[in-house]
């Protein structure tokens, strides 16, 4: 057992410093302009690619290389500091690389997983595709076929996939549908759809409230044939836990659901860092603000909102890192990863409304980045799970009973 701390290690602190100084001075100039292109930021991309902020091995040295867990929640906190949606259109990749290793061989981690990326001088992307327009927190309701066609050895993907982060822009689909429509979740699998594979195409692009420089499509997919070997796992396995669940014993997607309650920490500090952004900028704000004669921070009813909103913060801070050691560490009981997004989530949207009361007029207004911090923290309370549903993993959790 391991001395307990909560201090960060140098090298934490020296990524925390790498990170903030590329917000601050790249990211956050930028944001109020993608914000309003609503468009992929590019350029900005570029930037983090050629530093190393951007691509595959950035996310393995600090999944990998980290036996605390920290590294990834301290460098989410940062770069989302600095904008959530640059934020999430350096992140967006991620989902598809979290979803290849969740489910593919090594083999196929390696293959797929850097396609995700490119490389600094020709960036790619990658989606994560599951969520439908009938079923979204409903996963066991999916309805997009995958059916294979033995004389090929090729699958066939069929159906449509919506709110789908880089849909239709990205390199690399990563996309859940459905084998065998009688065994629910379990008689789904993810496949791979390489680049430029035909009936694959972009449906409509969403205009967001926030995160607005990340990009959201449906995902079409018409008759899309690929390859055996884009079945992320094997077909193999894929036949022997079929084969498993219909006989009603325990499937290994349980392993998966396992890989998911360890990303969700890394989602819960890219909320604490857009409530980072606006208490900041708020306490200074209060400290400024002459009204009635004196900084409006002397009155306690400002002062105190300031005190709540960071006790928040560092509340859903100790969540999250602790969740994030815990997965680390393979140690959840509670469902830990689902309280700390459930925590950070509200800890945002509460926060940055707070935030923008304190500014009064001022934090309406488009001047200032607290309105668009507000509107960038309600998707916390959304994806990657809703706040009923992360609450319902952790009911569960807490009473081992299948509530409804
Ligand atoms: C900007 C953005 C980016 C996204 N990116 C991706 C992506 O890259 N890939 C992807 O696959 N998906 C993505 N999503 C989808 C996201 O994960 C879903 O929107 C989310 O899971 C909720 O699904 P839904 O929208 O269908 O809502 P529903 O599931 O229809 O839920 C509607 C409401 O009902 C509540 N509810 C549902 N079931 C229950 C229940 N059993 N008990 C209590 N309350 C319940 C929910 O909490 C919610 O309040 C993204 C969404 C957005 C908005």
């Amino acid at each position: 057992m391991s001395e307990f701390s909560l201090e960060l290690s140098e090298d934490q602190l020296q990524l925390q410093k790498w990170v903030h100084d590329f917000a601050e001075e790249v990211i956050r100039p930028a944001a109020p302009e993608w914000d309003r292109r609503e468009e992929t930021p590019w350029p900005i991309l570029e930037q983090a690619a050629a530093i190393g902020l951007y691509g595959w091995e950035f996310l393995a040295e600090i999944m990998m290389n980290d036996p605390t867990g920290l590294s990834t929640p301290v460098a989410m906190e940062e770069l989302f500091w600095g904008d959530a949606g640059i934020g999430m259109a350096i992140m967006g990749s991620g989902l598809a690389a979290a979803g290849i290793v969740a489910s593919g061989t090594s083999d196929q981690v390696l293959e797929w997983v850097p396609q995700c990326y490119g490389t600094a001088d020709d960036i790619k992307l990658g989606a994560f595709a599951a969520s439908e327009p009938d079923a979204g927190s409903d996963v066991a309701a999916y309805r997009t076929r995958a059916v294979y066609d033995e004389a090929s050895d090729e699958w066939v993907l069929n159906g449509v996939k919506t709110w789908i982060t880089n849909g239709g822009i990205a390199n690399i689909h990563v996309v859940v549908a459905v084998v065998d429509p009688d065994l629910g979740s379990s008689g789904q699998a993810s496949f791979i759809v390489p680049p430029n594979t035909p009936g694959l195409s972009m449906g409509q692009k969403f205009s967001k409230h926030g995160i607005r420089a990340s990009h959201t499509a449906e995902v079409v997919l018409d008759d899309v044939r690929i390859p055996g070997r884009c079945l992320l796992g094997s077909k193999e396995r894929l036949d022997a836990r079929l084969a498993r669940v219909r006989e009603g014993k325990p499937n290994d997607r349980q392993a998966a659901m396992q890989t998911f309650e360890a990303t969700r920490p890394t989602v819960a500090a890219q909320a604490i860092g857009i409530a980072r952004a606006a208490y900041e900028y708020s306490l200074e704000y209060a400290k400024a603000r002459v009204a009635f004669g004196k900084p409006i921070i002397m009155n306690q009813s400002i002062a105190f909102m300031l005190a709540d909103i960071a006790t928040e913060i560092d509340a859903a801070r100790l969540l999250t890192h602790r969740a994030a050691w815990l997965g680390k560490q393979k140690k959840f009981a509670n469902a830990e990863g689902s309280m700390a997004k459930l925590k950070a989530g509200r800890v945002a949207v509460w926060s940055t409304e707070r935030a923008m009361q304190i500014l009064g007029g001022y934090g309406y207004v488009t001047d200032h980045p607290v309105e668009r911090w507000h509107r960038d923290a309600k998707i916390y309370d959304i994806f990657e799970g809703t706040e009923q549903i992360q609450q319902l993993l952790v009911a569960r959790a807490i009473s081992g009973m299948r509530i409804e």
